[in-house]
């Protein structure tokens, strides 16, 4: 069996890798396949006007 990441034979203490190193890189790999899951900010279906333009509230006992 060879490392997926590097394609180096697997070491028994950090299987299916062959080094810590590969494990960290594989592990790494999947936090940012999770991080680009499609986040689509400008394909807002709920209804909100795009063209809103943002304001501080103009409310004077805000203060
Ligand atoms: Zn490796």
């Amino acid at each position: 069996m060879a490392c997926p990441v590097c394609g180096d034979k697997t070491a028994k203490d950090f299987r299916p890798f062959c080094s810590r190193r590969c494990a960290d890189v594989d592990l790494g790999r999947w936090m940012t396949g999770a991080y680009t899951i499609p986040v689509r900010a400008d394909d807002d279906e709920d209804g909100e006007t795009p063209d809103f333009a943002p304001e501080p509230p103009k409310d004077p006992r805000a203060h």
